[in-house]
């Protein structure tokens, strides 16, 4: 049997933040393969009786290829589960090309990636008008190395919001590259751990200059998302810059204004 496998984003850990085509396919399964150590189990509750579920914590890329391809030969729908979005931080390449080698068919569902959960979770927004209108996703040097122009100084200059992956245990380094970029000590930042996970998520709001020791007292050292954002705190600030598109004033294809136009500001 020539079965496919499927890279499936489970989203940043709430089983209820999958995407309903990743739950058919995981309904469907004979074998799924997950990343147990940040995919909550629950999420595994999806696949039927008698579907083959390995965690993969303790497996090499080259054990998890070798897995993947052994179950595509014996069952028409493979799932590999994988937290957030699998195209980020998710070495999705390095297992697709040796099923490509061995002439098995391969797809990615995309699922809900953390950084966005953790916005969510702490009721805060990526962009907002004539604040920022850019997200960058990114992380710091650790064993990875970062390529040429991508240290996080060197995105920090942008001043846009900045979801920082796989860097609670660099704090010391996030926090002196925006301040080398020009970010002020005081500038708010977010520390959320396990973003939706039932019981288990916990937000830290600090700023530059005393999230390290906010995360310490939390003891956040794993799973968290970092982020530096000047739309940060938005929810409470007495003045807003108004979306155009929902503006009284604003005609688009799909709505005429319907007051005067120039209200471009708004105090709250
Ligand atoms: N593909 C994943 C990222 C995998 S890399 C995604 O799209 O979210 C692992 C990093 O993701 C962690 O170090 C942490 O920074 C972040 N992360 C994963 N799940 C998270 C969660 N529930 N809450 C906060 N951060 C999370």
């Amino acid at each position: 049997m020539a079965g496919k496998v499927w890279f499936v984003g489970a989203g940043p850990g709430d089983p209820e933040l999958l995407t309903l085509k990743g739950r058919r396919l995981l309904e469907t399964a004979g074998a799924v393969l997950y990343a147990g150590s940040l995919v909550d189990q629950a999420t595994t509750l999806f696949a039927p009786p008698g579907c083959e579920v390995r965690d993969s914590k303790d497996m090499t890329l080259e054990e998890m290829s070798a897995w993947l391809l052994e179950q595509s030969r014996r069952h028409a729908c493979v799932v590999r589960l994988q937290t957030g979005d699998p195209g980020l931080y998710g070495a999705l390449i390095e297992m697709t090309r040796p099923l490509t080698a061995a002439g098995v068919d391969w797809a990615v569902v995309p699922g809900v990636s953390s950084a966005m959960a953790s916005m969510a979770a702490a009721g805060e927004t990526l962009t907002l008008p004539e604040v920022t209108q850019t997200v960058i996703l990114t992380r710091v040097a650790g064993r990875t190395p970062m390529p040429p122009g991508e240290d996080l100084e060197a995105l920090a200059a942008h001043k846009t919001t900045l979801c920082i992956y796989l860097s609670i245990t660099l704090l010391h380094k996030v926090q002196e590259a925006l301040l080398a970029a020009g970010w002020s000590e005081d500038a708010p930042i977010l520390v959320v751990q396990k973003a939706s996970w039932p019981n288990e998520e916990k937000i830290v709001r600090g700023t530059i200059k005393d999230i390290k020791r906010k995360c310490q007292n939390e003891k956040i050292a794993s799973q968290a998302m970092i982020v530096a954002s000047p739309t940060l705190g938005a929810a409470d600030w007495p003045d807003l810059i108004r979306s155009k598109l929902y503006d009284p004033a604003f005609t688009h294809r799909f709505r005429k204004a319907s007051a005067p136009a120039a209200i471009s500001t708004e105090t709250l």
